[in-house]
């Protein structure tokens, strides 16, 4: 990347932009509510189990002036979503300011192994094994959603939860392509610790982006 456009992307004014979409919030506590979702590329934690892998290579998603995502994403909701990838690889202080600045309201799906940068509404932390989140991230979530993949992941979600703020809420959700097996163990689970909650990806069940 030339060194002026590396310069841009460093300050956030360009961000790696994978894709951006407007449909409906599938997971977590913000579930059935629309939203525009703006992935950015660029992740490194490595998910064997990782459904978007193609965000992973920064380089193959063009640098894009930030204030065009944020006049592109107007038009379509008040209420944004920032994923990836991994978004906190990057310097969110520019987009969140310029979102908030058009009154929207603006939520993060991270892992949370990256600086916290930007102003947000909402902080989903999905944390991964191989990159822990850092403490900033974890005493500013506002919700805790643990994927599980297979029976360890139940006490892995137990580690975590001992990290986020008393506030932060709670959710198993289970690996997709494992979901038969893994739906009975979690409703299992929230039933003997009901301290958690189940989330499912509903818009696959939608068939929705
Ligand atoms: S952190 Fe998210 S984007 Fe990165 S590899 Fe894991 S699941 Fe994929």
């Amino acid at each position: 990347m030339k060194k002026e456009l590396q310069e841009l992307v460093d300050k956030g004014e360009m961000l790696p932009l994978m894709e951006e979409f407007y449909t409906i919030q599938g997971e977590g506590y913000h579930k059935g509510t629309a939203a525009y979702f703006i992935r950015l590329g660029g992740c490194d934690v490595g998910c064997h189990w990782c459904d978007v892998k193609e965000s992973w290579d920064a380089n193959l998603h063009p640098p894009t002036a930030t204030k065009n995502i944020v006049e592109n994403a107007k038009k379509y909701s008040d209420t944004i979503v920032i994923t990836g990838g991994e978004p906190l690889m990057w310097d969110m202080s520019e987009l969140t300011s310029q979102l908030k600045g058009k009154g929207m309201q603006v939520h993060i799906e991270t892992s949370g192994a990256y600086k916290l940068t930007g102003t947000w509404d909402w902080i989903c932390l999905s944390p991964k094994k191989l990159k822990l989140p850092t403490q900033e991230v974890y005493d500013k979530a506002h919700e805790l959603k643990v994927i599980v993949y297979n029976k360890d992941d139940f006490r892995f979600a137990e580690a975590q939860a001992a990290k986020v703020n008393e506030n932060c809420i709670l959710y198993l959700q289970p690996e997709w392509s494992k979901r038969d097996k893994v739906v009975p163990e979690i409703v299992d689970y929230v039933m003997a610790n009901p301290k958690w909650k189940v989330s499912l990806q509903t818009h696959k069940y939608l068939n929705i982006p």
